[in-house]
């Protein structure tokens, strides 16, 4: 069990999530850095929220899908987070004017930094 906030754990529980969502087709999304970095920007979760309460999140919000579906679902929308997250929320300089996401900014950040 990982403790909300522990984020020395996280690599380990990634793989570990990974190769549950991808390999073993269990439904159980992956939470990464760009998921992390872009749900704060976003203002989508806690400050301190950890790997539990963001997995949490993310499987709340899209475990509406049926079943028989919701695992392709969850592969595609870990795969174009990361796809965000690598080429448009970089850790430093995020490239917001570019990115398809920037329509969901805060109001008062939608001129986030280039
Ligand atoms: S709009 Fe900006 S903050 Fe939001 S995901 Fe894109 S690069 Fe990151």
């Amino acid at each position: 069990m990982i403790k909300p906030g522990s984020k020395d754990k996280w690599p380990r529980a990634k793989l570990a999530r990974a190769m549950l969502l991808y390999a073993g087709g269990h439904h159980s999304f992956v939470i990464d850095a760009y998921t992390r970095r872009i749900f704060h920007r976003h203002g989508w979760c806690k400050a301190e929220a950890g790997y539990d309460d963001l997995q949490a999140l993310c499987e709340i919000a899209l475990g509406e899908k049926p079943a028989a579906g919701r695992l392709d679902y969850w592969q595609d929308y870990h795969a174009q987070l990361v796809i965000v997250g690598k080429h448009f929320c970089r850790a430093r300089n995020p490239l917001c004017s570019q990115c398809p996401l920037k329509p969901l900014l805060p109001r008062e950040c939608s001129g986030a930094a280039e």
